[in-house]
């Protein structure tokens, strides 16, 4: 029998709704292989096969599907809300929390009768770039486990590599959906900002939060994306705009015809710093993308190269007031609150006990910038940065119809080996935070394996805000050309099949 955790989404979803094998299989098919694998993985902080198997269950039942991909479970970050089942964020401070109310994401998933395996382990509170920032243990990349699956969203690209399952939500600040993607051999899309809703993302930085589908095709990654975009009025910074037809740009692409499409390389992501065999990899994907008829040029965006320092001006500074909220009175943690303390006092305490390092450091950095009298000189001109960055973009944009980079510029490094230097690791974000900053949209979809260490590597597609589907174009035709990568995966040793 076929082993369904290997397929497809939308293979999986012609089967179900073909009535070739039920939700429940599917789902129960997933469900058995985090049993199997998860403990060498750790991608899940929760798994939800009570309510997973309900909905495939629904699925199953229904006389006509709810949606192309009704049927077909998915593994969702722990950053977005889920009414009744845990959201931690990674952290200590919401640890036990149960949200009220789902996300409108999660909404979504739920109608189109995605079921939803649990949640995915995650940097605390989106915060990092290997998951090893999380409260609850590091995920492992199921390429090599001494190795990170990326960050803040490890734990969904590695539930996708492990086979544990075959769609997953993240969410991208600085780059946690596509940096995960690149480093675990997977497909992750930031849409443009304001396309998917943020209400019910737990807030980082809440002007360039996105949440975004990741998955192991660009297909896939097109279908999930149309079920979870579209206007939300509970969040005013979403866009009233039609979603982009991206499953018809991905369909188009397979095609693997890019005649009439014009490339750019961005020339400042290049040379120092960037590992041999990554951009060996990414020479090759540009060569590709000429022999599938695309015309390329270079591109200069001098500005990106101030985008990293502008990006942790302004990431901390949101993000020091949007943890504010973390005051031990509303939510989780609370800790000291013995009648000994003023309440003072115990939010000190609880802050103190319930944020791991990196939060920390974030919210100082963040109450700096914006303190009175260095507010114009670091938080002020970060802001001109990022206006002279989306200029850049815009001037691009008149030449050429999509950028490429590559998405990060090593492979996966060893668990442990950036902890200690802060900077080592927010340079992992240095080719994926520029579309951040101007709202963008980016992709992340594999470009083969580096030569020196035979791990995965990503090439950034990078589109003009609100065109969304030109990534999809162009990933998906890139796709078919490469050939699969996650088939030369090697099996997770100390795991018994
Ligand atoms: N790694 C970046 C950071 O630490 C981006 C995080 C993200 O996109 N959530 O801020």
């Amino acid at each position: 029998m076929t082993d369904l955790t290997r397929l497809t989404a939308a293979d999986l979803a012609e089967k179900i709704h073909g009535r070739e094998v039920s939700s429940v299989e599917v789902t129960q098919a997933h469900l058995d292989r985090i049993a199997q694998v998860d403990g060498a993985v750790h991608a899940f902080l929760h798994v939800d096969a009570e309510g997973a198997l309900a909905a495939a269950k629904a699925v199953d039942e229904a006389a006509t599907p709810a949606s192309p991909l009704a049927g077909v479970p998915l593994a969702l970050k722990d950053v977005l809300t889920t009414k009744g089942i845990p959201t931690t964020c990674g952290s200590k401070t919401l640890e036990g929390w149960i949200p009220p109310y789902d996300a409108t994401v999660t909404r979504k998933l739920r109608e189109a009768g995605v079921p939803i395996l649990g949640k995915t382990n995650m940097d605390e509170f989106a915060m990092g770039s290997s998951t090893e920032n999380s409260a609850f243990g590091a995920t492992r990349n199921p390429w090599d486990r001494e190795r990170i699956p990326g960050g803040s969203g490890g734990g969904s690209s590695a539930s996708l590599a492990a086979f544990e399952a075959p769609l997953a939500i993240g969410t991208d600040t600085g780059g946690s959906i596509r940096q995960p993607g690149a480093v675990t051999g997977t497909v992750g899309v930031k849409p443009t900002y304001g396309g998917v809703s943020r209400y019910g993302l737990v807030a980082f930085s809440s002007s360039l939060d996105q949440a975004g589908p990741c998955a192991r095709t660009v297909l896939d990654a097109a279908l999930l994306h149309e079920v979870i975009a579209g206007h939300d009025p509970l969040d005013s910074t979403s866009i009233d705009a039609p979603v982009p037809p991206v499953v018809a740009a991905a369909r188009e692409g397979l095609k693997g015809d890019l005649k009439g499409i014009k490339v750019g390389v961005v020339s400042e992501f290049s040379g120092e710093g960037y590992q041999a065999g990554v951009s060996r990899s990414f020479e090759a994907a540009v060569e590709q993308l000429r022999a599938l008829g695309a015309e390329v040029v270079e591109v200069s965006c001098p500005n990106f190269t101030y985008a990293l320092p502008a990006y942790y001006l302004i990431a901390p500074s949101e993000a020091s007031s949007n943890l504010a909220r973390f005051d031990a009175m509303r939510y989780g943690l609370r800790v000291a609150d013995d009648g000994e303390h003023s309440a003072e006092e115990v939010m000190a305490l609880t802050r103190e006990a319930g944020f791991g390092a990196e939060v920390k450091r974030r919210i100082m950095l963040g109450t700096y910038a914006l303190s009175s009298g260095y507010y114009d000189a670091y938080y002020g001109s970060a802001q001109k940065v990022r206006t002279l960055i989306t200029r850049d973009f815009a001037a691009a944009f008149e030449k050429v119809d999509v950028l490429v980079s590559p998405t990060t510029p090593t492979t996966a490094f060893k668990i442990g080996e950036r902890v200690d230097d802060p900077l080592a690791m927010y340079l992992s974000d240095i080719c994926s935070i520029p579309a951040n900053l101007a709202g963008n949209a980016a992709m992340s979809v594999p470009s083969g394996l580096s030569e020196e260490d035979n791990l995965p590597v990503g090439l950034q597609i990078m589109a003009p805000a609100l065109a969304d589907e030109r990534l999809y174009r162009v990933g998906a035709a890139y796709e078919v050309a490469r050939g699969p990568i996650l088939d030369r995966i090697p099996e997770l040793k100390g795991v018994s099949a």
